[in-house]
C-alpha cells in the first residue's frame, strides 16, 4: 500500500516538564523526516496543559535544543495553556455532553484498581458511575462512555491494530479531577484545529489512538494516519522519559545524537561524513524511508492480545 499523502501536515508535540532527551528527539527526528520528505508543513505544538508537570523554562529549552539540532517548523508555535485553546476544549465537552456522550465519577483511583479488570493501561474502569455517581460523593471527573464497538486503524509503521475500548480501558477521563482537560481530548482537539493529516510519533502512544479516535467520531473530526515510532529503551529495558532522569541531549554536539537516533529509525547508513546538521537535514531528507522504520514489536503484541 502507497504512504502517500497530499497537502500533509505533522507535529512534534513535546511536554515540558523537563529538557528534550534522547527519546523525544527520534519522535522529532522521525514526524519532521516523514513531513518533509513529503514536501510537508511540520509544526510544534507545546503540550503545556498538564499544569502541575511543566517546568519552569522548559518549553525554552526544548525550543532551543530543536534550534540547535537543526529544526526548522513552519507556523506559530500552538501553546495548549492559552484562554483560546481552553475555550476550545470547553466547547469539545459541551458538545459531548450536548450527545449525553459523557458523565460524572466520583471513583478514586485506588477504587478503581481494586475493583479494575487490568487493561491496556491501568486498570479498566469498571463503570461504578455510568448510571449515577454513588450518594454523598463529590463527582469531579468526567469520562466518556464507551462501547463495544471495536476500534481499528491501521498504523503506518506497527500494522492494523484493534482495539475493544470499553473491554480494554472502560470509560475514559476527558476532564479530570482537578479541572484540567484530560490530554486524550486536547490533543483530539488541538490536532483537528491544525489541520494535522499525519500523526507520526512514540509507540507509548498506540495505547492512546482508539481512544482518540473515539472522540474523533464523536465529535465529527477526521482521523488522521498514523505512525507509531518504536520507543528508545535504557539499559535495562525500561522506557526513556523525562520521569527516569533520561539524560537531556547535548545542544552543542547535535551530530551524534542525530546519526543515533538516525540508526534507531532503521534508515540507511551515511556513505560520506556529515558535518553538521544543516549538512545532515539536506542529506537524511531525501533518503527517509518510513517503511524502513522498525516495528515497536513489544507495544504491538501488548496491543493485540487475544481477549479470553
Ligand atoms: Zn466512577
Amino acid at each position: 500500500m502507497s504512504n502517500e499523502i497530499t497537502n500533509y501536515r505533522g507535529r512534534f508535540a513535546p511536554s515540558p516538564s523537563g529538557p528534550l532527551h534522547f527519546g523525544s528527539l527520534v519522535a522529532a527526528m522521525g514526524s519532521y523526516l516523514d513531513a518533509r520528505h513529503a514536501g510537508g508543513i511540520w509544526l510544534v505544538r507545546m503540550e503545556d496543559l498538564d499544569t502541575p508537570r511543566v517546568k519552569p523554562a522548559a518549553a525554552d529549552k526544548i525550543l532551543a535544543t530543536l534550534e540547535a539540532f537543526g529544526f526548522e517548523w513552519d507556523e506559530k508555535i500552538l501553546r495548549q495553556n492559552n484562554p483560546h485553546r481552553s475555550d476550545a476544549y470547553r466547547q469539545a465537552l459541551a458538545k459531548l455532553a450536548a450527545r449525553d456522550a459523557i458523565y460524572r465519577c466520583a471513583c478514586t483511583r485506588k477504587e478503581i484498581n481494586e475493583s479494575g479488570v487490568p487493561g491496556v493501561e491501568g486498570s479498566v474502569y469498571p463503570g461504578t458511575c455510568r448510571i449515577k455517581p454513588p450518594a454523598g460523593r463529590a463527582a469531579k471527573t468526567i469520562r466518556v462512555r464507551t462501547d463495544d464497538t471495536g476500534i481499528g486503524f491501521r498504523d503506518l509503521i506497527c500494522g492494523e491494530i484493534q482495539q475493544q475500548v470499553l473491554s480494554e480501558c472502560g470509560d475514559f477521563i476527558v476532564r479530570r479531577a482537578d479541572g484540567l482537560v484530560a490530554y486524550q481530548l486536547a490533543v483530539v482537539v488541538d490536532d483537528a484545529f491544525q489541520g494535522i493529516n499525519r500523526v507520526v510519533r512514540g509507540a507509548d502512544l498506540l495505547f492512546s489512538t482508539p481512544r482518540q479516535i473515539v472522540l474523533q467520531k464523536l465529535l465529527g473530526l477526521p482521523t488522521p494516519e498514523y505512525a507509531h515510532l518504536p520507543l528508545v529503551k535504557d539499559a535495562n529495558g525500561r522506557k526513556l522519559s523525562k520521569q527516569s532522569l533520561a539524560q537531556p541531549v547535548n545542544n552543542a554536539h547535535p551530530l551524534p545524537a542525530l546519526l543515533a537516533a538516525w540508526r534507531l529509525l532503521g534508515q540507511v547508513k551515511p556513505e560520506h561524513d556529515l558535518g553538521n546538521p544543516n549538512e545532515f537535514w539536506a542529506w537524511a531528507v531525501p533518503k527517509w524511508k518510513l517503511s524502513q522504520v522498525p516495528k515497536d514489536s513489544s507495544m504491538v503484541s501488548r496491543l493485540n492480545l487475544p481477549a479470553d
